[in-house]
């Protein structure tokens, strides 16, 4: 599998770090208010493991499910919501735990979607970052890494439904994806 990586760009260890500290910020900002994290199926669901993990406050914990990618590596900004929440998040502070923001298409769709199911608040914590190539104004509030304008894989990120399980993060080498 690693023959299919470029190169290696966080390893286990840089993730574990940033992703307590993004914890230990989110466990202060939240303290004594109704917070449920929302899951961003399927890429966010080692940060979402990891992170709720390092936040010792009380919270509970929802899924969405949606497509927006299909078998390439560019967004089209067509969002398909395929697994909506089981709760409601009226009056609550949600916060939405996704994988990678890119073009941002993707995140501008649920935030609006979000939006309108009237929570107290909405925020954002993604695990990354890809700041060139930002298509429309969305900003995060808990960042973990800016990255370059590569194409990712690893902790979550697939290509194709694969290289999820991968403990790191890495480039893929861009000719699995050309031919
Ligand atoms: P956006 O709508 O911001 O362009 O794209 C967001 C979604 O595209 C992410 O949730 C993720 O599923 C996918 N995506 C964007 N960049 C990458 C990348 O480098 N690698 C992988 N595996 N997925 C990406």
């Amino acid at each position: 599998m690693h023959d299919d990586l470029l190169k290696i760009l966080l390893t286990k260890e840089q993730i574990q770090k940033r992703v307590a500290e993004l914890g230990a910020e989110i466990s202060q900002d939240y303290v004594g208010k109704d917070l449920v994290a929302v899951c961003i199926l399927k890429g966010a669901m080692h940060f979402m493991a990891d992170l709720t993990r390092e936040i010792p406050i009380p919270l509970t914990i929802d899924f969405m499910a949606i497509s927006s990618y299909g078998a390439g590596t560019k967004s089209s900004g067509v969002v398909r919501i395929i697994q909506d929440l089981d709760a409601s998040i009226s009056h609550r502070h949600v916060l939405i735990v996704e994988d990678i923001v890119d073009s941002g298409l993707t995140l501008k769709y649920l935030m609006d979607n979000l939006e309108s199911r009237r929570p107290a608040s909405l925020k954002i914590a993604t695990l990354l970052d890809k700041p060139a190539r930002r298509a429309v104004n969305v900003t995060t509030d808990y960042n973990g890494f800016s990255i370059p304008d590569e194409f990712v894989v690893g902790y979550g990120l697939d290509y194709n439904e694969k290289y999820r399980n991968l403990p790191f993060i890495g480039v893929l080498k861009p000719e699995i994806y050309t031919k």
